[in-house]
């Protein structure tokens, strides 16, 4: 799409949050463009043909709360195969690598600690979730591995209060295409202007000016989808200053979590969704899933501190580590099988710079502050907005459509 030098809503981002947004104004006699700093749509959801036979979600993979999951109802409009395949990460375990009882053991460790953060929020202090660990406990090195999995971050950076508040129907389904291809598929249709680096937004004036990469151009409204990093370090700047945003964003960080896919060889002779994880007893550990979709490849998951170290190390480092962990594992043997295909580095990624927001302790109320709209001009989305689905790409895109709607209701229009 042509760069306008002008247009009636703006939207900054071209992920789930910015799709959605752009969907809900479709239809409307408003003029709409997406501005995004990739060349491609998707920003956190992106699927990648990592060899002829493995499709690789690089970012979202798992339709969480399915039956409430909004993607789903567009997975089927738009003809994508949904996977309803129970995820390997709680059931099923290969190997001798975590013996049954060990597991059990672990489960009820883990099972315990969510009964006493919960215990915790109910109290309404919005303290370090750390603190509902039983002190001494010999899982709690991985409880905390678990955290760094589910929110990028250590439990001691974790809000007890926001976790209480995500909503999670447990119900993880998948696309076979990929969910990145999907949301892809989903943002076809929507005017967007790619390679388009968003720098400034200035509100000083009546209409709204926008520095980009392609020039700049004025909106009447403007809606912001750019992950939360980006806003508190002002890699995206407003004029005037929006200190309230500014804080709101630092309150609620992208953790780090990075995924590698490695094909295997003899892939026949390994179970269909399968899940491996050792009882290491350490935080810094990863959690593979062999044999995705039955394809021939082990995907490796890391998050938090280790997965920020990781991928200090350089390029590779998180697919030599798998395969070192895996061997481990598994014996000496596997490694002849084992060939790194690709590996994400989202801590480095200039547009994203992390993964998905947690609030820090005593920031669970940010959200709702950096989902306020400002002047009935700048409205805001993007997952860490979503009150209840936030991590999410189904809660990003529920964020933009209920962005377009605030500002259909500042115009007036239905
Ligand atoms: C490894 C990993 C695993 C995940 N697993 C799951 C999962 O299984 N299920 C799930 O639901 N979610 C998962 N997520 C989270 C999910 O991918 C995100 O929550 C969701 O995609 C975020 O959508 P968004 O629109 O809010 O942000 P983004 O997708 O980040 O979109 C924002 C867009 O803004 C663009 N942008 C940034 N700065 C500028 C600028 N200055 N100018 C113009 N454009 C700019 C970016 O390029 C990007 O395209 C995962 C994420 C990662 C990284």
């Amino acid at each position: 799409m042509s760069f306008p030098s002008s247009v009636d809503v703006a939207i900054i981002g071209a992920g789930a949050a910015g799709l959605g947004a752009a969907h809900a104004l479709q239809g409307t006699a408003l003029s709409v463009i997406v501005l995004e700093a990739r060349n491609r749509l998707g920003g956190r959801a992106w699927t990648v043909q990592a060899s002829p036979d493995v499709t690789f979600d690089v970012g979202c993979g798992w339709l969480h709360s399915a039956d409430k999951n909004s993607f789903v109802p567009i997975a089927r409009a738009l003809d994508f195969e949904l996977n309803k395949d129970l995820p390997p990460w709680r059931e099923r375990a290969y190997g001798n690598a975590f013996p049954q009882s060990e597991r059990d053991d672990f489960m009820r460790a883990m099972d315990a600690f969510y009964q006493r953060l919960w215990q915790a929020a109910q109290k309404g202090k919005d303290e370090p979730a750390s603190l509902s660990l039983e002190p001494g406990n010999r899982w709690n090195p991985m409880i905390d591995a678990i955290s760094t999995y589910i929110n990028g971050c250590e439990l001691e950076d974790m809000s007890t209060l926001d976790w209480d508040a995500y909503e999670d129907s447990e119900l993880n389904w998948r696309v076979r295409r990929g969910y990145g291809a999907l949301i892809a598929a989903y943002g076809a249709p929507c005017p967007v202007a790619l390679n388009c680096h968003v720098t400034l937004i200035d509100h000083s004036a009546k209409r709204v000016r926008i520095e980009t990469s392609q020039g700049t151009q004025t909106a009447d409204k403007v809606i912001v989808t750019v992950p939360t990093n980006l806003i508190a370090d002002e890699a995206i700047r407003f004029s005037p200053p929006l200190p309230r945003k500014v804080d709101a964003a630092a309150g609620l960080p992208l953790g780090v979590d990075d995924k590698v896919t490695l094909a295997l060889s003899d892939a026949e002779a390994f179970p269909s969704e399968g899940n491996l994880r050792g009882a290491t007893m350490r935080t810094e550990m990863g959690t593979y899933h062999i044999r995705p979709f039955g394809q021939p490849c082990i995907e490796g998951f890391f998050g938090g501190s280790f997965a920020r170290q990781l991928e200090a190390a350089g390029d590779g480092t998180i697919a030599a580590h798998s395969i070192d962990e895996i061997a481990g594992l598994l014996g000496n043997d596997i490694r002849l099988k084992l060939k790194p295909l690709y590996e994400s580095r989202w801590g480095h990624d200039p547009f994203a710079r992390g993964s998905y927001s947690h609030a820090l302790p005593g920031h669970a109320g940010d959200r709702a502050v950096l989902a306020e709209r400002v002047e009935e001009r700048l409205f805001f989305a993007g997952e860490a907005t979503s009150p209840n689905f936030f991590t999410t790409a189904h809660g990003a895109r529920d964020s933009g459509e209920r962005a377009a709607k605030e500002v259909l209701a500042a115009i007036g229009e239905r």
